[in-house]
């Protein structure tokens, strides 16, 4: 049976929210483009689709959702009062007046909701399609899936960390590649009842155990602790409430940005079990799952004639390999980008990677990256020690400037 060839003005390869929100844009600020069939997005799962991701959205993410005329309240979610940035339990304790500090979705609820949104705005969405191949040619790019073949003006990488837009586009960009572990348990205190399983009943003996010397976290908390950083693993270890299914839960996992990768480092997974055995919790009682995140560097490529990268394909957050309101962001630079190219009829995208880096989005991807070169390389205990305890003020303002607060100062859809 012969392959179907289908044209279209811009292919986005990838529906997670790098994807959808380059198309949520695009629909926002150049809606004849973003209507089918012009615009199609490829993904290769079928929504809702599992995505390994802790799910914390900060106020940025919100921001960008709301100007695209989306309520995230709709998302089931839990919400973090506090935030705690420690090292070795002691640390900076952020609290937003009036608001939650960090709001937690699944990601299989948020992307399905994000591309339920988008189906309904008139974009069209090919779930279940798998990009395998990537032939840009002068007047359009190829792109061949496992179902068909597909002509287009435009085509935007969308499909994450391990992309395969990237790889073949870019086979020898350079590859900054954080490794992250995560893990789902109860939440503290789990009060057994009759109708409890056994394991809820022998969680509750563990935290009495562990009560002794540590007052159980509050639940409606999150904690970021950074106290493997002196033995070389240049990250932190993650506690967050979430909800799965409804019941509340929490997520934890460590992050290792591999900038200490010369230096001799325990495995990931010890950090996370001697922490989760603090508060009382065994890792080995649960499944850990691991997943890489690629990290902006400004020397990561963004685009070629015809291409543009979007998400983790570039790259999200080095620090703390917060990927999703960055992802949001990078759609809201790349829909302009589009706009423009098909005003002026110019697909070389030339000036994309300065349009990135000279917005607030880029700005904010600057300071956090040479911030990951300052916080994880001066990985001594008296320097994190000063860090989250002693420059407590001096570590908010610097947050509050340049790391937070850029979804506001993006343009406006
Ligand atoms: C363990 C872990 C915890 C994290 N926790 C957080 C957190 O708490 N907060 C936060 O902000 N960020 C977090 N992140 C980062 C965040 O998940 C990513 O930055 C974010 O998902 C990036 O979005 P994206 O759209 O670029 O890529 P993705 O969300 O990865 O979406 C890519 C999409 O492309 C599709 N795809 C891939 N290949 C193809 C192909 N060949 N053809 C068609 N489709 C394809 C995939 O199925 C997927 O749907 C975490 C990441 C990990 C690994």
């Amino acid at each position: 049976m012969d392959r179907e060839t289908l044209q279209r003005d811009v292919l986005i390869i990838g529906g997670g929210p790098s994807g959808l929100s380059t198309a949520l844009h695009l629909q926002r600020i150049a809606t004849n483009l973003a209507q089918a069939p012009r615009i199609l997005v490829l993904e290769k799962a079928r929504y809702p689709r599992l995505k390994l991701c802790a799910g914390g959205l900060v106020l940025d993410a919100e921001v960008i959702l709301e100007r695209l005329g989306l309520d995230v309240n709709e998302v089931p979610h839990v919400d973090a009062e506090n935030i705690h940035f420690d090292f070795q339990a002691r640390g900076l304790n952020i609290r937003i007046p009036k608001r939650h500090a960090l709001r937690v979705i699944r990601r299989d609820e948020f992307d399905n909701w994000l591309a339920e949104k988008a189906k309904s705005r008139g974009i069209e969405i090919r779930e279940g399609e798998t990009v395998k191949n990537i032939i840009p040619q002068a007047d359009k790019v190829i792109v061949e899936t496992d179902n068909g073949t597909f002509h287009a003006q435009v085509i935007v990488g969308a499909d994450g960390s391990n992309g395969f837009t990237r790889r073949c586009i870019f086979p020898n960009a350079p590859v900054y590649t954080a490794r992250v572990l995560e893990v789902i348990t109860p939440e503290y205190n789990v009060v057994a009842s009759p109708s409890d399983s056994e394991w809820q009943s022998n969680l509750l003996a563990k935290l009495k155990i562990a009560s002794g010397k540590n007052t159980p976290r509050n639940n409606k908390e999150a904690f970021f602790d950074f106290f493997p950083v002196p033995d070389n693993i240049a990250g932190y270890v993650w506690d967050f409430p979430t909800q799965i299914n409804g019941k509340p839960m929490r997520c934890w996992g460590i992050y290792d940005t591999n900038l200490l990768s010369n230096e001799k480092r325990p495995q990931l997974k010890e950090p996370l079990a001697q922490e989760m055995s603090r508060l009382g919790f065994d890792l080995d009682d649960y499944e850990i799952k691991g997943h890489p995140i690629r990290w902006f560097s400004p020397d990561n490529p963004m685009s070629a004639p015809r291409v543009l990268l979007v998400g983790d394909t570039v790259g999200a957050d080095p620090i703390f390999g917060e990927g999703i309101s960055i992802a949001l962001g990078y759609g809201n630079l790349a829909a302009r980008a589009i706009r423009d190219a098909f005003e002026r009829d110019d697909f070389s995208f030339h000036g994309y990677k300065t349009r990135v880096l000279m917005s607030p989005l880029g700005q904010t991807l600057l300071a956090r990256w040479l911030i990951t070169y300052i916080i994880y390389p001066l990985k001594w205990k008296w320097f994190q020690v000063l860090l989250w305890r002693i420059l407590k003020p001096i570590v908010i303002v610097v947050a509050w400037i340049f790391v937070l607060n850029w979804g506001r100062r993006m343009p406006k859809p």
